[in-house]
């Protein structure tokens, strides 16, 4: 896709404004909008056009890129009225790169199609930081052609980027995705309590076992949050029991066991119903900590 045809970007959150930041760095003409007008501003005195809707941004564009929290958001901002749907012309590509359930995504791209709208889905793994980077992992679904016309624009925004099958496929990708970080940050929870229990350093135990068959971008990541007691987010916990309920739809839809992903699920929604929805998934350990009566807290 040429720099100097119009991209549509909805969604400025935690992710989508720094990715969007990234699109002007490398040159691309941006149209963005949200509902929270603030983020808009922002994105605005950094270069971008100001989008009135959703189909505004549809009818100026030829990529749309979306970054929602789940489902039904992007099936608002697509279908609803001021949608997408509505302003988009024929051949125009969406690339949604919200993490939602697969079988949305495939609903969706049917619709889309019905009026020449080519859609993709296309996650993304790493969370803040690598999303200020431009380093992030981003995991697609759908045609080739359209693919391979966004891929720059992509790569823009991510260092790594897989084309994994057809539509929908992105979204499955993420979902093991979220399995395995989300089981991932339970074992270390779970682990480093019992560390601290034990009465040994917790700062001690991560320095001796990373560089290990234990190490992990996750105990990178989140061991020194945990030992600062910084869980501002980042991924919100509140963002990953949307995920891993997604994945257990999912699992049921294709009679696949999915026993550990209920588990670390029960713990995220107990911590959400303790008040920590909006701390970052790292801060599950506080489930643990809190049964334990301790805190894992101290230096690296
Ligand atoms: P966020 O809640 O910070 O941002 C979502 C944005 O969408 C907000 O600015 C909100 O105002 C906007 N929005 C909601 N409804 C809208 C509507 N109808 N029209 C226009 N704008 C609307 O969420 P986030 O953390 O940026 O995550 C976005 C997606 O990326 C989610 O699917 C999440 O699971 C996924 N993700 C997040 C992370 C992370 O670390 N935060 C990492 C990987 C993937």
């Amino acid at each position: 896709m040429e720099k100097n045809s119009k991209t549509g970007f909805i969604g400025l959150g935690i992710m989508g404004k720094p990715m969007a930041r990234n699109l002007l760095k490398a040159g691309y003409q941006l149209i963005v909008y949200d509902i929270n007008k603030e983020a808009v501003k922002e994105l605005v005195e950094a270069g971008a056009a100001e989008g009135k809707s959703s189909a505004d941004v549809a009818s100026q564009s030829d990529v749309i890129i979306t970054m929602l929290p789940n489902s039904p958001e992007v099936e608002q901002v697509v279908l609803g009225p001021d949608g997408i749907l509505t302003g988009a012309g024929q051949g125009t590509i969406l690339v949604d790169m919200s993490s939602i359930a697969p079988l949305a995504t495939r609903a969706l791209s049917e619709k889309l199609s019905e009026k020449g709208v080519i859609m993709l889905d296309a996650p993304v793994s790493g969370g803040e930081p690598k999303a200020v980077e431009g380093t992030l992992a981003i995991m697609a679904g759908g045609p080739e052609d359209a693919f391979n016309k966004v891929k720059d624009m992509l790569s823009a925004m991510g260092s790594s980027v897989t084309l994994v099958g057809e539509i929908g496929s992105g979204n499955v990708t993420k979902l093991a995705n979220q399995i395995i970080v989300a089981l991932n940050i339970a074992a270390v929870g779970e682990a480093m309590v019992l560390a601290k229990k034990a009465g040994v350093d917790p700062g001690k135990v991560y320095q001796a076992i990373r560089g290990g068959l234990a190490g992990s971008t996750v105990l990178d990541a989140k061991m020194p949050l945990i030992l600062a007691g910084n869980f501002k987010p980042g991924f919100r916990i509140e963002l990953h029991i949307k995920d891993l309920m997604n994945a257990i739809d999912t699992a049921n839809e294709l009679n696949v066991n999915a026993i550990l992903t209920e588990k670390v699920l029960g713990i995220m929604e107990t911590l959400r119903d303790d008040g920590k929805a909006k701390d970052d998934h790292g801060g599950l350990i506080q489930y643990y900590e809190k049964l334990a009566g301790t805190e894992v807290r101290g230096k690296l």
